[in-house]
């Protein structure tokens, strides 16, 4: 897959960063489904939907690799129990509660949206090329 490089005013595009998040998310899994093992037909889920929160959006931790059946059952509740039994489900609570707002995670870590677009580009990079080798 070819991953479009684009600029924008505050940096690298949201589409550019979750291409690279589901990238890694794959890899960070071993490019499994973490439900049934299946390696074909792979897709990333975001276990916290993405669209609650600016910061697990772009978070390593809030994704799994699941494959294309496995993903279309991801809203029922066994599978989500099972889902939060694999991965650290209180971290991702407590970012969520943390940083309601995008700003309030910016101001702690003290860099501009800009420079955060990119520490998470760099970030996926890594893990995609450690598992590359
Ligand atoms: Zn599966």
């Amino acid at each position: 897959m070819v991953i479009k490089y684009k600029k924008r005013k505050n940096g690298l595009s949201t589409n550019y960063l979750i291409s690279l998040w589901s990238k890694a998310v794959k890899c960070h899994w071993n490019y499994r489904c973490a439900l049934c093992g299946r390696t074909d037909s792979l897709e990333s889920h975001h276990i916290i939907k993405r669209n609650s929160n600016f910061i697990l959006k772009l978070s390593i931790e809030n994704g799994i690799c699941l494959c294309g059946g496995c993903h279309s059952t991801a809203d029922f509740i066994e599978t989500r129990n099972k889902i939060e039994k694999m991965v650290d489900i209180n971290y991702l609570t407590m970012i969520q509660c943390e940083y309601k707002l995008k700003k309030d995670y910016l101001l702690k870590k003290g860099i501009t949206e800009k420079e955060y677009r990119s520490l998470k580009a760099n970030e996926f990079k890594k893990i995609i090329k450690e598992y590359s080798g």
